[in-house]
């Protein structure tokens, strides 16, 4: 597949960490869970749900590592520069993309917030998405 086919492109910031998206773009969805909120440093992260036959390793899959806490949860990494990479979901059949590893800054549209409940004050929310206090419905 070359470079052309791509809507989307992202890596990490060192760059040995690689991926390309096809198809229509999934949107970017925000959890505010604890989690993420430690995960990403900031209020939420910023997640595509992507199909796994639109996702494609260009490098870099042999250079993360994954940090999961006994719940499952998980974090995957790139093992340089510690850049949130993309993760198959539990399932295996969709693969959580960190929107901000993204390449320029594709047309995204903006799926929801989720775990709002845990979502600190100073975090402003100013689009129209749903917006659920846990998990979405
Ligand atoms: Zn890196
Ligand atoms: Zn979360």
């Amino acid at each position: 597949m070359s470079g052309a086919d791509f809507v989307a492109t992202g890596g990490c910031l060192c760059g040995a960490v690689r991926f390309g998206l096809t198809g229509k773009l999934a949107p970017v969805g925000f959890c505010h869970c604890s989690k993420c909120r430690r995960v990403s440093g900031t209020g939420s992260n910023a997640v595509l749900n992507v199909r796994r036959d639109r996702f494609a390793w260009l490098s870099g899959e042999d250079n993360l590592k994954r940090y999961a806490l006994p719940s499952g949860w998980s974090t995957v990494f790139c093992a340089d520069c510690g850049c949130p990479a993309p993760q198959p979901t539990p399932d295996g059949g969709r693969m959580f993309v960190p929107a901000g590893a993204l390449d320029g800054d594709p047309a995204l549209d903006i799926a929801g917030h989720i775990h709002l409940g845990s979502k600190p004050a100073w975090v402003a929310i100013c689009d129209d998405a749903p917006r659920f206090e846990e998990g979405a419905a």
